[in-house]
């Protein structure tokens, strides 16, 4: 069973609390842990077979990286990154997502090198934290910032 399949279900049933808004190509969701704040996934609406950028229809593509782009400056705007950090990987999950991580200098602490490097030379277990999930309240309004800005933006 895929992880992303699941939550896509969960926003279709409307019970997906870090939904925020579904495009053309796929769903806007916040991450469930934010040690990175604003950690947003951009999650494509179709499984199957397409697991990779280059299975997809040019057009599709095109549309697919150019809604992702959007997403990343909404990002971007609604909490204040300095640098927007994107991944495409599914070692985990096959299923194409788009990891976008706002990043601020001094965020992986001293960890990488001296406390410069990707968002993956920052600790799993501190990443992954329960301490880090947004509250109920934080989550609203996390969702009303990206969702606004997305809106100027679509
Ligand atoms: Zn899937």
């Amino acid at each position: 069973m895929c992880l992303i399949c699941d939550r896509i279900k969960m926003i279709k049933d409307g019970a997906n609390p870090y939904f925020v808004k579904e495009l053309e190509t796929g769903y806007v969701v916040i991450g469930d842990n934010q040690h990175f704040h604003g950690y947003t996934l951009f999650l494509y609406k179709h499984h199957g077979d397409k697991t990779e950028l280059f299975h997809l229809e040019t057009t599709e593509r095109a549309k697919f990286l150019e809604e992702m782009t959007v997403v990343a400056e909404a990002v971007s705007r609604a909490f204040g990154a300095e640098k927007i950090n994107y991944e495409l990987l599914g070692m985990g999950d096959a299923h194409l997502h788009w990891h976008l991580f706002p990043r601020v200098n001094g965020d992986i602490e001293n960890y990488g090198n001296n406390g410069r490097g990707p968002v993956w030379w920052y600790p799993m277990e501190k990443m992954y934290s329960d301490d880090n999930r947004p509250s109920k309240g934080q989550l609203a309004d996390m969702k009303n910032r990206l969702l606004a800005e997305l809106e100027k933006l679509i």
